[in-house]
């Protein structure tokens, strides 16, 4: 089952074959929990056809719900999000990982 929170400005709006494969990227990227490398090597596999860049997806799928995206850095574990009380640490209290992969 596909969920989409559409937005008034797009209700009855005739979705292309892009724009709903496009919606299925992403529905499919959300259920499975991809992260973006995850999703870029899946989209680099040339498994599936016609998958756009994860920029150009959460554009589109930005643009349909009105939804800014706001990026955080999580734990590399998933055990915290570092916002709110956890906004000034750069180490997890759990396993003393960086807040930082390798690449910044
Ligand atoms: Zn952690």
């Amino acid at each position: 089952m596909i969920v989409v929170f559409i937005s008034n400005n797009v209700k009855g709006t005739h979705f292309s074959e892009d724009g709903i494969h496009n919606i299925h990227a992403f529905n499919f990227k959300v259920n499975a929990q991809l992260d973006g490398q995850d999703y870029t090597k899946l989209q680099c596999s040339k498994l599936v056809s016609n998958i756009k860049t994860l920029h150009h997806l959460q554009s589109h799928m930005s643009s349909l719900s009105l939804i800014t995206p706001v990026n955080y850095h999580c734990c590399p574990n998933s055990c915290i999000c570092y916002t709110g009380d956890y906004q000034h640490f750069d180490h997890c209290p759990h396993y003393s990982k960086s807040c930082y992969d390798n690449q910044g």
